[in-house]
């Protein structure tokens, strides 16, 4: 038995599926999964001593790479001092301030401790800025696992093929209504089918937890006419857009400006951070000022804001990172469509920037139900021999692959030469 599934073995004695997020069970792929001992830059090394180049990068907070010396310098400052207070502390106001800087549309911006906080925290001021209950979000969506998120939810809900939760009550789901992903035509129904009745529209601005898919041109421009003219707010979910396809988030990449945002992820730095923001007057309906209450004893955190501030100053400081990023990201997505391309096997190479992934399927996918059709055993059998020649990926169609800025053009490369090797090897 390796290391790992050792631990594994323990874990499962301890803890639920012997995870603490589902999709670290690598279920369908089904080994053991990779514990983690330690991260330098592009790579990572398990509790085997096995090295990996690591495109799951947490997830997606560490544009910058592991252990990146400016945050892990900041983190160690910060703890040295005081690891929270349940204070303000200045930290917190140079983040919100850099927030707004550089996201243009948010005024007022809220710190919490994950993306689900964000979003159930946004949602809650819309409905108490609009006096409606209805949310609209989309198939294949993910937006964290508050109830009324966990219907017709992407990510780990997605692999496990299940597309909402048991524990969540029929009535908590009848207040969430769910549309197909880039389906204009179907969000006009809706609306045309609940007059004054929607909260707001939340989206993903480039799905990424149904794999990487792309709005069409339009979409979110038809998203923002549509709400504006119905008196609903626009949510923009940058939990994972934000921050990494540009330093001015979805809104200024795409050049269409939500009411609210949530954060989550590079924010933090690779420590538990969320946010939410946007117009003042919506969010001046937030406690102290209005009557949203939203709170939060590690709020803020001092450690965690170091972190995320050395994160997003060097993101500022350094912008051709964001050309790197795009140029890799470009590279890797070309590559692998010629090899299959080459080798006859149906994908679809999807992707924006740093984002990509592979679909088993003839493309596009445009949609959930798109990218339902991608061979899910196929994936598998690409993971294994990825993994087997030490490049880590998401162990499941509906994710991302991260590319950060320790990722080398020799990574990528190596990347390339693995796939090409694999595929021609009959192992896909
Ligand atoms: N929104 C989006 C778009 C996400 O991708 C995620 C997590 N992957 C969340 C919200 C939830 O964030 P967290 O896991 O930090 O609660």
């Amino acid at each position: 038995m390796s290391r790992c599934e050792e631990l594994f073995a323990e874990a499962r004695r301890y803890i639920p599926g012997g995870v603490n997020s589902p999709v670290r069970a690598f279920r369908s792929v089904g080994c053991a999964p990779v514990f983690a001992t330690r991260g330098e830059g592009a790579y990572i090394w398990d509790a085997d001593g096995r090295k990996y180049a690591d495109y799951i990068g947490s997830w997606g907070p560490l544009i910058l790479g592991h252990a990146y010396a400016p945050v892990t310098e900041a983190v160690c400052a910060a703890a040295r001092g005081g690891a929270s207070f349940g204070l303000p502390t200045e930290r917190e106001v140079e983040m919100a301030r850099l927030i707004a800087e550089l996201v243009e549309g948010v005024e007022l911006v809220r710190m919490v401790s994950s993306g689900t906080e964000a979003v159930l925290s946004a949602l809650r001021v819309a409905r108490g800025f609009t006096g409606r209950e209805l949310i609209v979000k989309f198939e294949g969506c993910y937006h964290g696992h508050s109830d009324g998120m966990l219907v017709k939810a992407g990510s780990g809900l997605a692999t496990a093929g299940r597309p909402d939760s048991a524990g969540v009550t029929a009535k908590t789901a009848a207040e969430t209504i769910s549309c197909r992903y880039n389906d204009v035509g179907e969000m006009k129904e809706i609306f045309a089918a609940h007059k004054g009745e929607i909260a707001a529209v939340i989206v993903e601005p480039v799905g990424a937890n149904m794999g990487v898919v792309p709005p069409a041109p339009g979409f979110l421009e038809s998203l923002r006419e549509l709400t504006t003219a119905q008196g609903a707010l626009l949510i923009f979910d940058e939990v994972i857009t934000g921050f990494r396809l540009s330093l001015n988030c979805a809104s200024g990449y795409f050049g269409v400006t939500p009411d609210l945002w949530t954060f989550g992820k590079i924010i933090g730095g690779g420590l538990p951070v969320g946010a939410y923001g946007g117009r003042r007057d919506v969010m001046s309906v937030v406690a102290p000022l209005g009557p949203v209450y939203q709170a939060g004893t590690l709020s803020g955190n001092p450690v965690a804001m170091a972190a995320g501030l050395a994160a997003l100053k060097t993101l500022r400081g350094a912008p051709h990172i964001y050309k790197e990023l795009a140029a890799k990201g470009e590279r890797l997505r070309r590559g692998l469509a010629e090899i299959f391309k080459k080798c006859d096997i149906p994908a679809c190479v999807q992707g924006i920037e740093s984002l990509a992934t592979i679909f088993f399927t003839e493309g596009p996918v445009r949609s959930y139900d798109d990218a339902k059709k991608s061979d899910t055993a196929r994936y598998a059998r690409y993971w294994k021999s990825m993994e087997k020649r030490g490049v880590l990926l998401a162990p499941s169609q509906f994710e991302a692959l991260f590319i950060s800025a320790a990722h080398s053009g020799e990574d990528i490369e190596y990347f390339l030469s693995c796939a090409e090797e694999a595929a021609r090897g009959g192992e896909l």
